[in-house]
């Protein structure tokens, strides 16, 4: 069992820069978590201080019930991917494999057994004689990712594993990340700042800003219910548009109106924001969630294009609302529309979301 527990942990840089703040997770055994946030808000250094790499300033660590606070990164039981593959680039593949194992004083036979079990997982075989310099990005990747596994290691912590790797490799690794945690199910924390990866990969996702824990829920969960603004905006993309409007009711209906537009409100919104008649919110729908068309009229809104891509599998379309810049996406592909139209776009109902001015948290009944 290696579930990793962290309570109100904490870590500073000096006396000035808090890095992370009172973070408390629980990762299941088994599980794999995506730590994900833009640069700078503490998700490498949460993943290093899991690690042992960095002290940590307060709070406590816990891997598979024992405390690790004060234990060496060597006896925490863990197996680290970096993004520079960090591979030893004098020794063949099988020799990098080998390395961790004969420092234990592994015996040769059961060395060869583990490197030939990791080989056929991540198809190494034809190139355990090969030097790093003679492998492609994705192959040492590969590599580093055979060094965890022939370790047996109780958790993996990876660090933006994927970042060097050119799009396509990404999605690939991405996939074999996938089915490596399915053949070889291992508690796992995954750093990354790219919202697609973390969404891919995680069982859960973490999501990160100025070194606090903002939401911690499944793909979907993020992507479907966003805590706040920030949620909202940094997962899904093309990103989440957002639009002041003020609550009224109309003949017993919910609307959100602003000079530019008037949408009815349905349920659950239209009952968490009882409470905010007469005050201004801020309306957020994503792109997918809008609709060229009248749709129903009462949801529908004025909005002028301004750039079309094509993408050949759909449109996306930027339109301005008012001032407000408003992305549509999965306009059908073969749709006749050009840079100056003026079209009506509709809302799906369910799908708009509002956020407190102020606090910017979500409004929720
Ligand atoms: P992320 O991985 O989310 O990009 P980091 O955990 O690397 O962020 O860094 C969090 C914050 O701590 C950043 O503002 C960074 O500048 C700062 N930081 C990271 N490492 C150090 C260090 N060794 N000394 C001082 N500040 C650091």
């Amino acid at each position: 069992m290696a579930a990793i527990v962290l309570s109100k942990l904490n870590k500073h840089y000096g006396s000035l820069h808090h890095a992370v703040k009172d973070v408390d997770l629980e990762i299941a055994d088994k599980e794999f978590v995506a730590l994900v946030g833009p640069s700078g808000c503490g998700k490498s250094t949460t993943l290093r201080m899991i690690a042992g790499l960095e002290d940590i300033s307060g709070g406590e660590i816990r891997i598979g019930g024992k405390v690790v606070n004060n234990l060496p990164p060597r006896d925490r039981d863990i197996a680290m991917v970096f993004q520079n593959y960090a591979l030893y680039q004098h020794m063949s593949v099988y020799d990098n494999l080998a390395f961790g194992l004969r420092n234990k004083k592994v015996p040769e036979s059961e060395i060869k057994a583990g490197i030939d079990r990791a080989a056929e997982i991540l198809g190494l075989h034809e190139l355990l004689k090969r030097k790093p310099r003679q492998l492609s990005g994705g192959q040492q990747q590969r590599v580093a990712l055979g060094r965890c596994i022939v370790r047996n290691p109780l958790v993996f912590l990876f660090d933006e594993p994927l970042s060097n790797l050119d799009a396509k490799l990404r999605a690939q690794m991405r996939i074999e990340i996938k089915r490596l945690h399915a053949q070889v199910p291992t508690t796992s924390v995954f750093v990354t700042h790219d919202q697609v990866e973390a969404m891919t990969l995680g069982d859960r996702v973490v999501v990160m800003r100025d070194g606090r824990i903002h939401q911690v829920g499944t793909p979907l969960a993020v992507y479907g219910k966003p805590v706040n603004k920030f949620v909202a905006g940094f997962i899904g993309a093309p990103a989440m548009n957002f639009l002041e409007v003020t609550i009224r009711k109309e003949a017993g209906t919910v609307v959100a109106e602003s000079p530019v537009l008037k949408v009815a409100v349905t349920e659950p919104s239209s009952v968490a924001l009882e409470a905010w008649q007469g005050r201004r919110v801020i309306m957020g729908v994503r792109p997918e969630h809008l609709v060229l068309g009248e749709g129903l009229l009462s949801r529908s809104f004025a909005a002028k294009v301004e750039v079309v891509e094509q993408l050949g599998s759909e449109i996306l379309l930027e339109s301005r609302v008012g001032d407000a810049r408003v992305t549509v996406a999965r306009v059908p592909p073969e749709t006749a529309i050009a840079a100056g139209d003026q079209v009506r776009l509709s809302a799906q109902p369910g799908r708009l979301h509002f956020f407190d001015p102020e606090s910017e948290n979500v409004i929720a009944a």
